[in-house]
């Protein structure tokens, strides 16, 4: 077994590929770029090699850089993960020139896949189905409108150097063939320099199960089931399962052994995954299974595959690549229960999933345990850049069947907060728990054929719901402010001050307050005014306040609270639940997230009226952008400050935080002290500003 391995990659994929390596003994180095000098990836490894600039064509994909730095480290082996390098033949000879251990398949396999057409002509061959259409070199566009006329509309055009999705257009009629083959062409020119094309028949309702094989040096080979990816946006996977829903047992050992043997026609070693789609045949209403494409890396999704299989399926490259047998035989392998993955991504689901940039400054994911796992590459903190996928982490469940494994992943996606970043988490719980993905009615145009489930702004549509959102964060609002008016008032020097009273007697609280929100609510801009009268509760539990709230001068709505650093308890007309709040401090507004079972609410406070007239947040006062340690403070009550002038030191996840502030001013009381743990969202200090400015 190796030594030391370099990971040619970034972000989760590298994460992952490290914590099996550092189980196994073997020392790590990692790779970065300008943008990922503090990324989680690189403190992980034990050692890390400086690429170049951020943009990968720059760092990650400089084949000769990467080698450089193997060298350099002594590193025998390269993982490439999946993406940049990994599919490179080029590379993968290089490694080979140089004597280091390209982790991953033969150049030859990689060479043969790297086409879809050869792909095809080989896998034609072995007599792997595949889905009726043109795969030759005649590329003349009567050729191919010939072959498209003869299979019969719809047909779908692919690049054959394509992925991800690009170079391929559907085309409904014949009419349309010239127009979209020339928009195919111009896609796959630009995208990979390569304009030939393939032609399929365009299946329609079509699912789409891949199959995971291994093989090795030794002439073994294995196929560890299949996962259902038929969930996609834009031809790309977005929540994948396994096994596969609905999979007789006869029909699995057909596509396990027919993807064994598209492996075998090429000479295949290490991981791959064998992509089909799966139809119904209209001849004979069976399930029928044609050969799309073999990935020769391992998949983003292989989680799954791993949870059910109770493998390590990165120990078994590392193994493999060490010229080890498999670990397991075929009749070892077996499935148990059922698991789930949903990639959760930066980007705007409801505007056509535009990828989405920013600094993730709240971040916390579920409790992992061996029903969830979050793969992930970055800390809250931390930016998603424009250099790279938009991936932020691959929440990944598993129960003793589909039923259960689906709940897990519907209360883990709820329990996903962040804040700072758009993300796709909303969009995948509507997913998750939409009729039809719970009935496992699956195929590739899922997303569109149930738009309307999923497309809508979670539970803030529905009148009851937004109420009782507009209620909970007036209530935060109101909870918020006392509990801020007692901490400094438990700070003056005077013992007789009725705020030490240790009683729920508020400080600061004014009998009644006027509030104006405004929810985020798709494409609304909709204020709420809301009006919050504190009834005199002196006699009930310390930590819990009564209130009478009214929106829009509405219906008067009796309802309870108490608020614990960012632990939000309502009952509202005997409705009790709980939220944990965030507040994204942004140049213009505060942000406020309620996280709550069924999702985020966030809203902005308009005119911050708590009837508290010298209201030290508005003057200047500061808060803590996340959960965190206070590690120096750099200014007492009296010093005076210019703006921008630091005056605390925040640790959060292994980041220093400065506290600057924001205008020229004097520092009146400063709550925490060095030492001090401080959650999201707390006033830090309060100041005065200068007359002045
Ligand atoms: P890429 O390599 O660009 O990701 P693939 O060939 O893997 O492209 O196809 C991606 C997706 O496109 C498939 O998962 C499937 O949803 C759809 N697709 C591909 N070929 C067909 C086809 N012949 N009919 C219907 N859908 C298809």
């Amino acid at each position: 077994m190796f030594s030391k391995i370099l990971i040619a990659n970034r972000g989760e994929i590298a994460c992952r590929v490290i914590k099996t390596a550092r189980r196994m003994g073997i020392l790590t180095v990692a790779v970065y770029s300008d943008a990922d000098v503090d990324a989680l990836h690189v403190t992980m490894a034990d050692e890390a090699v400086y690429l170049g600039p951020s943009p990968s064509r720059d760092s990650y994909l400089v084949a000769d850089k990467v080698i450089a730095a193997a060298k350099r480290t002594g590193a025998q082996a390269i993982h490439p993960g999946y993406g940049f390098l990994s599919e490179n033949a080029e590379f993968c000879r290089l490694c080979a020139d140089n004597d280091i251990t390209f982790i991953g398949p033969p150049v030859d396999a990689i060479e043969a896949m790297g086409s879809k057409s050869a792909a095809k002509s080989i896998m034609e061959k072995a007599q792997v189905p595949l889905v009726p259409g043109y795969h030759g070199d005649a590329q003349d566009e009567a050729i191919l409108k010939q072959a498209a006329d003869d299979m019969g509309y719809p047909v779908l055009l692919k690049a054959t150097a394509g992925g991800g999705g690009k170079g391929m257009r559907q085309v409904w009629q014949a009419g349309q063939f010239s127009e979209e083959l020339a928009a195919a062409k111009r896609e796959a020119l630009n995208g990979f320099g390569d304009d030939t094309m393939l032609v399929e028949k365009y299946l329609t309702q079509p699912r789409h199960v891949e199959i995971q094989v291994f093989c090795d040096n030794h002439g073994n080979a294995v196929y560890l089931f299949e996962r259902d990816c038929s969930v996609q946006r834009r031809h790309q996977k977005v929540i994948e399962e396994a096994p596969a829903p609905g999979m007789s047992e006869t029909l699995r050992a057909e596509m396990g052994q027919a993807a064994i043997k598209a492996a075998q026609a090429i000479g295949y070693c290490g991981a791959g995954t064998v992509e089909f789609l799966l139809d119904v045949d209209p001849s004979t209403g069976r399930s029928a299974f044609y050969f799309m494409e073999m990935n020769t890396r391992l998949q983003v999704e292989h989680p799954v595959t791993e949870y059910i299989t109770k493998q390590d399926l990165v120990e078994w490259q590392l193994r493999v690549a060490a010229n080890e047998t498999l670990p397991k035989t075929q009749a070892q392998l077996s499935i148990h229960g059922h698991a789930f993955e949903a990639r959760i991504y930066a980007e705007d689901a409801n505007n056509d999933f535009l990828p989405a940039t920013g600094t993730l400054n709240f971040l916390q994911a579920p409790t992992e345990s061996e029903h969830v796992r979050v793969d992930t590459g970055v800390l809250q903190g931390d930016e998603v850049s424009v250099y790279y996928d938009p991936m932020i982490a691959k929440l990944v469940v598993w129960d003793e069947n589909r039923d259960k494994a689906l709940q897990r992943l519907a209360k883990a996606l709820s329990e996903y907060r962040i804040s700072g970043v758009t993300t796709n988490i909303d969009f995948l719980y509507n997913l998750a728990t939409c009729p039809a993905f719970v009935e496992a009615d699956l195929d590739t145009g899922f997303i569109e054929k149930h738009h309307e489930q999923i497309f809508h702004n979670g539970p803030v549509q529905d009148n009851q719901a937004l109420a009782d959102n507009l209620v909970m964060a007036a209530l935060y609002l109101v909870l918020a402010k006392a509990n801020t008016a007692n901490k400094k008032a438990l700070l003056s020097s005077d013992s007789n001050s009725p705020w030490h009273q240790a009683n729920h007697w508020r400080a600061n609280e004014a009998n009644k307050q006027s509030l104006s929100l405004r929810p985020e609510l798709g494409n609304s801009d909709d204020t709420f005014d809301i009006e919050v009268e504190h009834l005199n509760n002196r006699d009930g539990d310390a930590a819990t306040q009564a209130y009478a709230i009214s929106i829009n001068n509405g219906t008067v709505i009796k309802c309870q609270g108490s608020l614990n650093s960012d632990q939000l308890l309502t009952t509202i007309n005997g409705y009790r639940s709980e939220a944990s709040v965030h507040i994204n401090k942004t140049s213009t507004d505060d942000v406020i997230t309620l996280y709550r079972q069924n999702g985020a609410f966030n809203f902005t406070q308009l005119t911050p009226d708590l009837g508290d007239s010298d209201s030290q947040t508005d003057n200047g006062g500061l808060i803590a952008p996340m959960n965190g340690t206070v590690v120096s403070v750099l200014v007492e009550a009296g010093t005076e400050v210019e703006a921008e002038q630091a005056l605390m030191i925040m640790e959060a996840m292994k980041m220093e935080h400065t506290i600057r502030a924001p205008h020229a001013g004097t520092v009146e009381s400063v709550f925490y002290q060095t030492g001090d743990m401080v959650d999201g969202g707390a006033e830090l200090l309060s100041f005065n500003v200068n007359e002045q400015e």
